[in-house]
């Protein structure tokens, strides 16, 4: 029976050591059974066939197989053994042919001189291989440092990751620390919370993606799949009393459908400083500090009014555009990054609205805040030149490994 390769279970190197000897002997053995060319060539594809030699068998059976931290060792092991499964194969050929030179020779009763002259011609024909059979095999079995290992590539931070990490460590050095929340969440936290009114288009499944099969709770129970981080500010605030300075990195959905521009996944950071004597002053110095900390120093900022349920004043803030430095034009023409405007609009922000307070009992007379939030994908689009939101969601390697 010729050899079989074993499925490995056990990759203790007492384990492999078994299973290398018990190869090398079979393959020792089975070559000093060959003793004409078919046989060889036999023997040549049970070892070395592309399809189900043993060499392939090894890489599924104990290269693939090895649990990662053995893949090393194992890997070792495979590239050795393939070199002397290798030189054996082909140290087992010559010998054939030299048994059949030398049978041929008997055959034909030739004078032992001839015998001479027909092994130095075979040896010559061979570049000298006949001859250094042995010293190959050695050379083959010796260990070759200088063979390539197996490259395991390095991974990355993903372009979203990464980008809503330093939105954070920026807040971070302003003092602010993180916090994160469910991403399935109720009406309540998600809307009511937020002095959505009732009848408020968010709240239509347009918009947001509900879970099915709640009819029978009530309104502020039913669940449903945050459409902002907004949710998490007000359970923070549930549990600490101000001062509060916290952002709250995440992921959230909206009933979009994907192009370039929208993704019905995508992420947010908002943040939120609720403290005595806290003015818009606060919240356009804290948010142009941020703007130039992540987009440079030469940034400008400008907010402009806007509205949200939960804030009053609410402002859009736009920021200088990166690509034409707030000119509106680029190389002779119009800018198309800001259409000509030399602004692009960011983030949303705006003064805490006392309703929210009167939901997590704190008192309006007393304490006042801030909230800003921002779409982290918006932000990575524009450090990095990304055309397509859809880039960072469909996982193709060559996108990805560019930010490595
Ligand atoms: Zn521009």
């Amino acid at each position: 029976m010729p050899y079989t390769v074993p499925k490995l279970t056990d990759f203790s190197t007492i384990a492999l050591d078994g299973a290398v000897r018990e190869l090398l002997s079979a393959l020792d053995q089975e070559s000093a059974a060959v003793a004409s060319e078919n046989e060889w060539k036999v023997y040549r594809d049970w070892w070395m066939a592309r399809k189900n030699g043993v060499l392939t068998q090894l890489n599924d059976l104990w290269l693939k197989a090895a649990p990662g931290p053995s893949k090393k060792d194992v890997g070792q092991r495979v590239n050795e053994l393939r070199g002397t499964v290798e030189a054996k194969v082909l140290a087992t050929k010559e010998r054939c042919a030299t048994l059949s030179i030398a049978r041929s020779i008997v055959e034909q009763g030739q004078p032992m001189i001839d015998l001479a002259r027909a092994f130095v011609e075979a040896a010559e024909k061979s570049g000298g291989r006949i001859l250094s059979n042995e010293e190959a095999l050695q050379k083959a079995e010796r260990l070759d440092i200088t063979l390539p290992g197996i490259r395991r590539p390095l991974g990355a931070e993903h372009p979203v990751i990464k980008t809503m990490n330093e939105i954070v460590s920026v807040f971070r050095n302003l003092g602010y620390s993180v916090e994160e929340g469910p991403e399935i969440e109720t009406d309540y936290y998600n809307f009511e919370a937020l002095n959505f009114p009732p009848n408020h288009p968010a709240r239509d499944t347009q918009d947001t993606l509900f879970i099915a099969g709640q009819e029978s709770k009530t309104l502020r129970d039913r669940l449903l799949l945050r459409t902002h981080t907004s949710p998490v500010q007000i359970r923070t605030m549930e549990k600490i009393k101000p001062p509060v300075r916290v952002v709250c990195p995440g992921k959230v959905h909206r009933n979009d459908a994907p192009d370039a521009t929208h993704s019905p996944v995508f992420h947010q950071v908002e943040g939120l400083a609720v403290d005595t004597n806290i003015t818009f002053c606060d919240l356009k110095g804290t948010l142009d500090h941020a703007m130039k900390a992540l987009f440079g120093s030469s940034v400008k900022t400008r907010f402009y009014p806007s509205f949200f349920p939960f804030t009053e004043p609410s402002a859009d803030v736009q920021i200088s555009c990166i690509f034409c430095g707030g000119k509106g034009t680029r190389d002779g023409g119009p800018c198309r990054n800001c259409k000509a405007s030399g602004w692009i609009e960011l983030l949303g922000c705006g003064m805490v609205d006392p309703n929210v307070y009167g939901f997590v009992d704190y008192d309006p007379a007393k304490v006042s805040g801030f909230a800003f939030g921002m779409g982290v994908e918006r932000i990575a689009i524009l450090k990095y030149g990304v055309d397509d939101i859809q880039l960072f969601f469909n996982g193709d390697v060559r996108f990805l490994e560019q930010f490595g």
